[in-house]
């Protein structure tokens, strides 16, 4: 290998820096060319590429965001687009990509890979919905948001309005709302992967105030539910209003957490590693702190199993 290009592609995610970083300092190291490509799979089709040297990813590793820039590109998901890609990477000599970014992204690394560029998948998501890999990039920072501001709501719960309801990302994955959940002491956690009954949510929310809790949060995923259908449905069954707050993209920004950071430059320099030694077509994840690869195509048929121990404790917990 003489030669890799870097990308961020999907929704950014806090650490994507750190690990651009990681790729671009491990590839000069061992003495290959790096190359930053500029908005995803939209900027290799634009062949907006462009050599990094140690120096252009100096002061990022503390930034959310990417200096990459992220973009969504539907082109890139026709085959003609792929090829497309491949060719450019091709004429410039390119032997290696390393793919930074979630599940669609990893779509577009696998096809790249059939076509015969060496590629590595980082995955670079808050959402935790990458198997094969314990944790992602941004995933332990958007946890830290949320319970942040989770503590900022119990301090403002007077008692009129001791009952919350946080809505928070994750889109089909439920793990920040179940860290987060667990993290901050919430008395439901509502989850995609576990189903359900409105009434027993109220109706635990009510018993909590009877059995004397000051106050109540519910953090719900985005793929699970609403929070406002969840507080129309309380109000509904019990008249009690709980105050709703969408957490958004505040989730995605930011400096990342150290743990974020370290797992960035791990897997950055670990990809880098895996092209050098010619593997391809990978995802690299940490598996109970040991980094590892999967195949790709194995990663996106795969779906993320939920931690339901985590979950039941997190209930156990919150009585
Ligand atoms: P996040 O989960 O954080 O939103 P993501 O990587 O899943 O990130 P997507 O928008 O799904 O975000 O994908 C990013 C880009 O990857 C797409 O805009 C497209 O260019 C490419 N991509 C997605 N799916 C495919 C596919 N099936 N084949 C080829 N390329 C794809």
């Amino acid at each position: 290998v003489k030669s890799i290009a870097v990308l961020t592609s999907g929704g950014d995610s806090q650490g994507m820096n750190a690990a651009v970083r990681a790729v671009v300092r491990s590839a000069i190291f061992h003495g290959i060319e790096v190359y930053g490509v500029q908005r995803g799979y939209q900027g290799l089709l634009n062949n907006d590429l462009r050599q990094m040297d140690l120096r252009s990813v100096g002061d990022i590793i503390q930034r959310g965001g990417t200096i990459l820039q992220t973009a969504r590109c539907k082109e890139f998901m026709t085959a003609e687009g792929q090829e497309r890609g491949a060719e450019i990477l091709r004429e410039r000599g390119i032997d290696g990509l390393v793919v930074i970014g979630g599940d669609g992204s990893y779509q577009g690394a696998n096809k790249l890979s059939k076509l015969g560029i060496k590629t590595m998948g980082l995955p670079g998501t808050i959402d935790n919905d990458i198997p094969f890999t314990d944790f992602t990039i941004g995933f332990d920072t958007a946890v830290s948001i949320v319970v942040d501001a989770i503590n900022k709501l119990r301090d403002t719960m007077t008692s009129h309005e001791r009952s919350s309801i946080v809505e928070v990302m994750g889109r089909h994955c439920g793990d920040i709302a179940l860290y987060a959940g667990l993290a901050s002491g919430a008395e439901t956690i509502l989850v995609p992967e576990v189903p359900f009954d409105l009434n027993e949510v109220s109706n635990r929310m009510a018993d909590n105030f009877r059995h004397g809790k000051r106050h109540s949060i519910i953090v719900v995923a985005e793929g699970a539910a609403r929070g406002e259908d969840i507080a129309a449905a309380i109000t509904k069954n019990n008249g009690i209003e709980p105050r709703v707050t969408v957490l958004g993209h505040i989730q995605r920004g930011g400096a990342p957490t150290h743990n974020d950071r370290v797992l960035a430059s791990r897997l950055g320099d670990f990809a880098v590693r895996k092209l050098m030694e010619g593997d391809s077509g990978k995802s690299c994840g940490i598996i109970k702190g040991e980094l590892v690869v999967t195949d790709i195509d194995t990663v996106v048929n795969t779906k993320k199993s939920f931690n339901m121990d985590m979950y039941d404790l997190a209930l156990r917990l919150s009585q």
